[in-house]
């Protein structure tokens, strides 16, 4: 469903992303994890373009977003990024917009879709992540962790067919994480594709399928969960897992 070839990336002279391939199959859940700086938020990025990158070929679906190095015109990577939802790790609802305006916005910018399905949609995903009365709220009445299920079910509303995560749970006290892990978890039940970028190693283990481990701008394994903590092949997996545990 997503196969990254030799993807490079630097910012000035720094070199952020070495060479990175990998695939990620449908139904996948991949927890991708590492070190801070090692390049897991601009990897994510870059397979929604918020980040261009300087080399290598990223393929969602079958088509390239970018061929080893060149990009597409804005339509086809209007057409290639529309397939894949993104949370952040600071919500960035908009603040001027209930809940449920929030949810409506995306869909009714850019698709022909009636008003009654979009506004039934969002019923529906409110419902779906436990929010269905605070619809007409806006953002700043919200606790960190209805913030997060909010971004969660606005990124639901454009069907993606990939959902990607950077770090959501790490801006909200420890007592909230869990109501967003458990929306995370029930979309893994209904085999949503994720890739969930996190220091979360309990959820790491529990939820994900692959953990995929990055350092230094480099991938360095996959494995199921049983195989990167039990057996690591490379002895920095082993040194970070040690770590974060
Ligand atoms: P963390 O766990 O702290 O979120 P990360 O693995 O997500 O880290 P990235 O945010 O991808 O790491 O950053 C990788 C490297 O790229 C870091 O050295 C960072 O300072 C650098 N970097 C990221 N974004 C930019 C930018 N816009 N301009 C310059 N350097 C950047
Ligand atoms: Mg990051």
């Amino acid at each position: 469903m997503i196969q990254v070839s030799n993807l490079k990336k630097s910012f000035g002279n720094l070199e952020v992303l070495k060479d990175v391939s990998f695939e990620v199959n449908k139904n996948d859940v991949v927890a991708v994890i590492g070190p801070s700086g090692s390049g897991k938020s601009t990897m994510l990025r870059s397979l929604v373009y918020l980040e261009q990158v300087s080399g290598g070929s990223i393929r969602i679906q079958d088509e390239y977003l970018v061929k080893e190095g060149v990009y597409g015109d804005s339509q086809k990577i209007k057409q290639i990024t529309g397939k894949m939802g993104m949370v952040f790790q600071h919500f960035n609802l908009f603040p001027h917009l209930t809940v449920k305006e929030n949810l409506e916005i995306a869909p009714r910018v850019v698709k022909g879709e009636s008003t009654e399905a979009i506004s039934q949609r969002s019923t529906e995903l409110l419902e779906k992540v436990g929010l269905a009365d605070k619809a007409n709220v806006y953002p700043a009445k919200l606790s960190g962790g209805q913030k997060q299920r909010v971004a969660i079910a606005r990124a639901l509303m454009m069907n993606p067919d990939i959902l990607l995560f950077d770090e959501p749970t790490s801006a909200l006290d420890p007592e909230l994480t869990g109501e967003v892990l458990q929306v995370i978890k029930q979309l893994a039940q209904e085999h949503m594709t994720m890739m969930v970028v996190t220091h979360e190693m309990g959820f790491a283990r529990e939820v994900a399928n692959q953990i995929m481990f990055m350092d230094n701008g480099e991938f360095v394994e996959a494995g199921t969960p049983e195989q990167l903590f039990t057996n690591a092949q490379f002895e920095r997996t082993r040194t970070f897992l040690q770590r974060a545990l």
